[in-house]
């Protein structure tokens, strides 16, 4: 009787989750990878299991998530469009175990990668465009750090889509003074400015021309996608560069120990 099992099926969270897909009003998620759904093993308080590796990293500290973490995102897999909107570049993305299959918003919102995994042609463009009016700004900040590269006190790069560069990130080792971070915030800023966007969490500094950020690209897939009006949009992320394309959706979920809520929520 195969009208039985069906019928049974019918009743359960995924076929309710399948065909909210079929109607295109499933819940829509903006999530942040690093330190959201995902860490390295150095801030896990537990230990790391190898069947939870989230992410492989060249240098060797990949990433992992928690037993609660693996759980939140089979949820968010099963029942809603995730779309990961991570600093990571496309091709540091492509490392990561998870399987994502929707769109994509990588470096930053730097680029759009369609659920085929080939980058958005008219987003690309629109980025090629930002990057080579900062191709100046770019050098600055090179040039700004240069003498704490040559010492070893830092390490910096451009991170790149299609080998257009996107943001410039200055990182200093576990275990360097905050103040060789300070000095190198310092030098940045009198070479740019505010011609473009800074932030700083961690051990890490950034420099991202304005109009390339997360919330330019989720603003573009809200535009795109149908019924956003009508369906469940929560942005989810652990830093205070995460908050403008959270507030973009109708629901902010921040890691209970973040950038986010320690700024915001210290009492
Ligand atoms: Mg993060």
């Amino acid at each position: 009787m195969p009208w039985v099992p069906l019928l049974l099926w019918t009743r359960t969270p995924a076929w309710r989750a399948c065909a909210d897909r079929m109607t295109d009003r499933s819940p829509i998620v903006f999530a942040d990878l690093d330190d959201t759904l995902f860490q390295t093993m150095r801030k896990m308080s537990g230990p790391a299991h190898a069947r939870r590796l989230a992410a492989r990293a060249a240098n060797g500290s990949h990433s992992y998530m928690t037993e609660a973490q693996a759980a939140t995102v089979r949820w968010l897999l099963d029942s809603t469009r995730l779309i990961p909107t991570t600093a990571r570049s496309s091709e540091v993305l492509a490392q990561a175990t998870i399987r994502f299959t929707d769109y994509k918003i990588c470096s930053n919102g730097g680029a759009i990668i369609t659920p085929d995994g080939a980058h958005d042609r008219t987003w690309a463009a629109r980025t090629a465009g930002i990057s080579a009016r900062h191709a100046p700004a770019f050098s600055a900040l090179q040039d700004a750090v240069s003498a704490l590269v040559q010492r070893d006190a830092l390490r910096c790069w451009l991170v790149c889509e299609a080998q257009i560069p996107v943001y410039f990130v200055a990182k200093i080792s576990v275990g360097t003074p905050r103040t060789v971070l300070d000095e190198a915030e310092w030098l940045c800023r009198a070479r740019v400015g505010t011609d473009l966007v800074f932030h700083r969490n961690g051990r890490n500094l950034s420099f991202t021309p304005k109009g390339l950020a997360k919330s330019d690209a989720v603003k573009e897939l809200l535009r795109r996608l149908p019924d956003t009006d009508r369906r469940p949009i929560w942005g989810m992320g652990d830093s205070i560069s995460d908050l403008p394309f959270m507030r973009l959706c109708q629901m902010m979920v921040a890691p209970a120990n973040s950038q986010i809520t320690k700024t915001h929520l210290e009492i």
